[in-house]
């Protein structure tokens, strides 16, 4: 990263450069944190390990942590390769068995010699009435009692890291950084009771029990107020840059918007008539529109956006529609292309499939004027795309999209574009602020009239074959059906496999009624099983979670999730919004492994018992933080270190107001506090805001 501060050299440099870690272990610590140093500071510990109770052997309790005097008795060598070798132990008190799996005879003879004081330390077990440690972790001569740590902090590891290697490295890391400047309001950082960043940085390292592992430590909230900052301090500056945008009144007198409404064989809602409201009242300001339209599945934005559009179309300017993926594009272009012949607009679909002289065409009409509504993936974002005069830049799932892409398609209307970001993903409030703190939001919660709630039920996998019957039974009838397969690990490749081999499965059952679709497949592929499934050619199609934004089959009545447990509830609720979208009445099927946590179970019932979206999405970050809620592979949100969204929420609105205030005062360009906070920028790899502020 270009212009990082000096100072920040020492933080980023490759853990390798630190004694004692060579390429091997750097390779581990990779894999684990990121081979940077300041990943590694980065790395907190998870638990902390007590060693200060010293009983005798009479008084230990099962499954405590205990350091213990003891003579060393006898040696018993393992009777074949799988028994442990043991060592007989004891005092005045009782008697332990140490065993050691895959031990060495010699050493350990070395080691524990018979007749001997040692002190072991280690986790005890009742085994058989007999009282055992297995692999102690220290093992001391008598006078070495002063180099036990009574307090060890443990890490999160890896193979081929272990707890003691990772602490001797985060304590050389910790003792080659320098000391930095703190950007943090020092009034404000000693009323918290919160330590210096250098010292917290320590402390991390240096937890003395539990309670200093709570995210709400002075330690740990210090942190996280710093990754949260520099978090705000980011959106607050792409938000100050889309501010000085310019803007342009769009003068309509809305009568195309008002005549294709009438046109629409339903009225719009409460909620979907506000947020249009809200839009075209931005639209109608010389200012540039930044609006956020959040709405669960089916709540009818895309109409809403639709109508917004005829309205800089109304006024002679062109709309676009960036769309995540290639089969919402189409499925958009299917739907708007309708909606705008009864009004006689021009509609026309761009993706990265579309080349040669069809391409070549089509940019000369966009450019021409000629398209009125411009409907594609991130191919309408390239630099040959030339509108001839864009006024309304609508992005879809905008959460699936970056700044950069946002700002990109902003810029191709040289006499200045509003922005609508839409959402399906219905996102709690204060996450709201965390993803999209930069913009004005609407939100219709209300459901279209006259649609038919969804029968939703959780069944254990022992019961599949029933499910299966079920299945055939419905087919009979002329049901269609999704089966969403588990999601496995954050590789698609895995996914695919799960996919594929459930469609294995279930061919043997149905054979050529059922088709198969992931995001490893090509998408010519993907869209001819999407034809087939959606003409009613496919009773049933197994996929990954590539479904779950915005594929539309009315037809469709019955959605089968297994591994139920593994999904979000916000992703569930995607993903059941598939089915309940025709006049038929629709059902949820939710398949769940065994030995589920508490946390599991009740997020099943949650998802069973609402369809609120936005009631989800609450109870989602609360039973799950803010990391995991949006589906990590497919979530804007930055990966927070430090920072959680279920606990920090205040944090959060108080970062919000500072950085929006810093940001106005331009405080990030003067004086040591500005280069503190340019320092905290870098730290936390907030690029976005870095670039904002040196190209402007
Ligand atoms: P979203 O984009 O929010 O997922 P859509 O705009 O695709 O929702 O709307 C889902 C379906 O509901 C569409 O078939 C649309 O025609 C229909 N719809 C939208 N608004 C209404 C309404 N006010 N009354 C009845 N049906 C509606
Ligand atoms: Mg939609």
């Amino acid at each position: 990263m270009a212009g990082r501060p000096e100072n920040l050299f020492g933080y980023f440099r490759d853990v390798d450069s630190l004694r004692g870690i060579g390429p091997r272990l750097a390779a581990a610590l990779e894999r684990l944190c990121g081979r940077r140093v300041r990943d590694l500071l980065f790395h907190a510990p998870s638990q902390v390990i007590d060693r200060s109770a010293v009983p005798k052997i009479a008084d230990v309790l099962t499954g405590m942590r205990a350091t213990i005097a003891v003579e060393v008795r006898e040696h018993v060598p393992a009777a074949n390769r799988r028994s442990p070798y043991k060592v007989i132990v004891g005092d005045d008190s009782g008697t332990m068995t140490l065993v050691f799996f895959h031990g060495r005879g010699d050493w350990l003879k070395k080691q524990l010699p018979v007749g001997e004081q040692r002190y072991v330390c280690g986790e005890v077990e009742d085994f058989q009435g007999q009282w055992q440690m297995a692999h102690p972790d220290y093992i001391l001569r008598p006078d070495a009692l002063e180099d036990l740590p009574r307090i060890e902090p443990v890490y999160p590891l890896t193979e081929g890291v272990s707890n003691k290697v990772i602490r001797k490295a985060v304590m050389q890391a910790l003792s080659t950084v320098p000391a930095l400047d703190d950007w943090q309001d020092t009034g404000a950082r000693d009323a918290a009771g919160w330590p210096s960043f250098n010292a917290a940085l320590a402390a991390l390292h240096a937890p003395e029990s539990g309670m200093d592992l709570s995210p709400l430590s002075p330690v740990r909230a210090r942190l996280a107020y710093d990754e949260i900052l520099a978090d705000q301090l980011a959106i607050a500056l792409v938000r100050n840059r889309e501010r000085a945008r310019k803007g342009r009144a769009v003068t309509s007198d809305g009568s195309l918007t008002a005549r294709a409404q009438a046109a629409l064989p339903y009225q719009l809602t409460g909620d979907q008539q506000a947020a249009l409201d809200a839009v075209v009242a931005d639209m109608r300001s010389d200012k540039a529109m930044l609006r956020l339209l959040q709405g669960d599945v089916g709540s009818g934005k895309t109409v809403v956006a639709f109508l917004a559009a005829l309205h800089s179309i109304e006024a002679g300017h062109q709309a676009a529609l960036l769309a995540p993926t290639e089969i919402l594009a189409q499925q958009h272009f299917m739907t708007l292309r309708a909606l705008g012949e009864s009004v006689g607009i021009s509609v026309a679909l761009l993706t990265g499939r579309i080349k040669g002289k069809a391409r070549a065409e089509l940019l000369a009409a966009l450019a021409a004027g000629d398209i009125d509504l411009l409907i594609g993936t991130h191919a309408i974002i390239q630099d040959a795309v030339v509108y001839h005069d864009l006024a309304l830049a609508i992005i879809d799932e905008q959460h699936r999209f970056g700044v950069a892409q946002r700002l990109a398609l902003a810029r191709k209307g040289a006499a200045g574009v509003d922005v609508l970001g839409m959402t399906a993903t219905p996102i709690p409030r204060t996450l709201t602020l965390a993803l999209f703190g930069d913009m004005d939001v609407s939100r219709i919660a209300e459901k279209p009239p006259g649609r038919k709630p969804i029968t939703t039920r959780v069944v254990a996998r022992e019961r599949l074959d029933a499910v299966v019957d079920s299945l055939r039974r419905a087919f009979a009838q002329g049901a269609q059906a999704y089966w969403v397969t588990p999601l496995i690990a954050e590789s698609a490749s895995t996914d695919m496999a799960a996919a594929e081999e459930r469609f294995a499965h279930l061919q043997q059952h149905f054979g050529d009624k059922v088709g198969l679709l992931h995001g490893q497949m090509l998408a010519r592929d993907k869209d001819a099983v999407m034809a087939r499934f959606a003409e009613g050619a496919l009773n049933l199609l197994v996929a990954t979670t590539v479904i779950e934004v915005g594929v539309d089959v009315p037809a469709a009545s019955i959605m089968i999730i297994e591994g139920a447990e593994r999904f979000g509830l916000a992703q569930l609720h995607q993903l059941r919004g598939r089915v309940g979208r025709g006049d038929q009445d629709s059902s949820c099927l939710l398949i769940r492994g065994d030995h589920l946590s508490d946390v599991a179970k009740e997020r099943l019932k949650v998802i069973r018992d609402s369809e609120d979206g936005f009631f989800l999405a609450e109870e989602d970050l609360r039973l799950r933080g803010a990391g995991e809620i949006l589906g990590k592979r497919q979530s804007g949100l930055p990966s927070m270190l430090f920072a959680d969204y279920a606990v920090h929420g205040e944090l959060l609105a108080r970062a919000r107001k500072e950085a929006r205030y810093l940001v106005e005062m331009d405080a990030l360009n003067t004086g040591a506090r500005g280069a503190a906070l340019r320092t905290l920028l870098y730290l936390f790899e907030r690029d976005t805001g870095i670039r904002l502020m040196q190209s402007g």
